[in-house]
C-alpha cells in the first residue's frame, strides 16, 4: 500500500518532503533529481476524512468558493455540501 511519489518533471522517484504550500495546507514535496518543487497529487483529495473540516476552516478564514477549492482541489459542490453538513450539525446543538 505504500505509494510512491513520481516527480512529474523528470519521473524519478528521487522525492524529498518539502515543507507545505503557501496556505499552509497541502504538502509540497522537491525532487532532489531536478530540483523541482511540486504539490502530493496522488491523494482523492475529495474523499479525505476531516477534508470538511478544512473546508470549514478555510470558509471560516474567511475564504470564497473558488479560492477553497483551488486551495484544496475539491469542487464547489463539494464546499456547498461541508458547510450544510456543518449548519446541520450546529443547528443540534
Ligand atoms: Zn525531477
Amino acid at each position: 500500500m505504500n505509494s510512491r511519489l513520481i516527480c512529474p518533471y523528470c519521473n524519478t522517484f528521487n522525492i524529498k518532503p518539502y515543507g507545505f504550500d503557501r496556505h499552509k495546507i497541502k504538502r509540497r514535496y522537491r525532487c532532489t533529481c531536478c530540483m523541482k518543487t511540486f504539490q502530493n497529487c496522488y491523494d482523492a483529495v475529495g474523499s479525505k476524512p476531516g477534508i470538511e473540516l478544512e473546508i470549514m476552516k478555510l470558509i471560516n478564514d474567511g475564504k470564497t468558493y473558488l479560492i477553497i477549492s483551488s486551495i484544496l482541489g475539491v469542487s464547489s459542490k463539494k464546499i456547498a455540501r461541508a458547510v450544510r453538513n456543518n449548519r446541520a450539525l450546529k443547528d443540534k446543538d
